[in-house]
């Protein structure tokens, strides 16, 4: 730390993203990714915008509103899109909380929460999850906090029904309640409809993952024209050109092929299946993920062991250190073969821990 960094951020821990290694080819199944390819229009034309790069983007992504209307049915003072989903996290977090607003959140879930709130200065309590990692609903019933929420979960993957989502929110009015959506393509109930009846809901989501475009960083956020006026105001205060010209280019064409992105989430959905029950038969404990990820421990390998040989034999996962969940590993989900060479792997691991 330099002797000018700002006091104000003497205490913050940067989030952590997922190891990125270079020195061998790896399966990489630790980040979330999805293993397929972008729509093929996406890149078509992201690829026409790149011939336009000495025009600045348009900050109120016009055309990507159009489409998207199209497709989700909200219009364009309903939604922001954002640089990933990340960008629209924290314009919630500026946008809606400080020190008379303090945050509540779940003791597992996105890792960046915290980061964000220490980011801001926005003082926040972590609510324990059950034992199964379930939310408990009634902790958060009238609790009078600004209240972020993945749904379905991370790292756990587990799914809260939208019926307890709109009870949190109806019962606390006069809070924010931020449902992150990253994941819910893969076999979650979207509470989107709801941001019609209740003022104070904000629902988030991400191309990064059904859309295959982690790369390109579009998200975008769903709530009441008010509440969407806020965040714009946060937007234009930061970066008005939040949204490149490329990536608003391959969001247009991917939300051209919503045949392709249901695809990918079909197949994702059923490589899940296929690997979540050969690990079964392996002993393993696992969440039930609605998500593209599998959170996995075996009663007889420790979580950062497993994590550590996986890795030697090429293949990434993500293995976290609290202790909580450090029995666990988080394993992307990805094509079959990855699956498959993801068994073969385990299966040897566990054999050779046997001996
Ligand atoms: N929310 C959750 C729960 C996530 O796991 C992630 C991915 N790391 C994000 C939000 C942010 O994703 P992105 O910025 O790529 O949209």
């Amino acid at each position: 730390m330099s002797r000018f960094f700002s006091n104000k951020y003497q205490n913050l821990t940067p989030y952590t993203p997922g190891e990125q290694p270079k020195d061998m080819q790896y399966i990489k199944l630790n980040t979330n990714e999805s293993p397929f390819p972008p729509a093929p229009r996406a890149v078509e034309l992201a690829a026409e915008a790149a011939q336009k790069l000495q025009l600045y983007s348009d900050p109120e992504c016009r055309d990507l509103h159009k489409i998207f209307e199209d497709v989700f049915g909200f219009s364009k003072d309903e939604v922001l899109f954002t640089n990933g989903s990340d960008e629209i996290l924290n314009f919630a977090f500026m946008a809606f909380c400080d020190k008379e607003h303090p945050v509540v959140f779940p003791n597992i879930t996105y890792g960046f929460y915290p980061v964000f709130a220490e980011l801001n200065g926005i003082p926040y309590e972590e609510i324990p999850l059950c034992e199964d990692f379930t939310i408990n609903v009634e902790n958060y019933i009238g609790i009078g906090k600004n209240i972020f929420i993945a749904n379905p979960n991370a790292p756990t993957g587990i799914a809260l029904p939208l019926s307890d989502i709109e009870r949190i929110v109806a019962s606390n009015p006069d809070n924010i309640v931020v449902i992150d959506e990253a994941y819910v393509d893969f076999g979650g109930e979207s509470a989107a409809p709801l941001t019609r009846k209740y003022n104070n809901l904000i629902v988030t989501q991400t191309f990064s993952k059904s859309r295959s475009m982690a790369g390109a960083r579009l998200g975008f956020g769903i709530a009441s024209p008010d509440l969407i006026r806020d965040m714009n105001t946060v937007k234009y205060s930061t970066n008005p050109y939040n949204v490149n010209s490329m990536t608003m280019a391959a969001g247009i064409g991917a939300l051209s092929c919503e045949d392709y992105t249901r695809k990918n989430c079909q197949t994702v959905v059923e490589n899940r299946t296929f690997c979540m029950d050969a690990m079964q038969k392996m002993g393993f404990e696992m969440t039930d993920s609605k998500t593209n990820f599998i959170f996995a421990k075996h009663p007889k390998i420790d979580g950062d062991v497993l994590y550590t040989k996986l890795r030697e034999r090429g293949i990434l996962v993500r293995h976290f250190t609290n202790p909580l969940i450090a029995q666990y590993n988080r394993i992307t989900v990805g094509t079959r073969d990855e699956m498959q060479a993801l068994l073969c792997a385990i299966a040897d691991i566990l054999e050779e821990n046997n001996r």
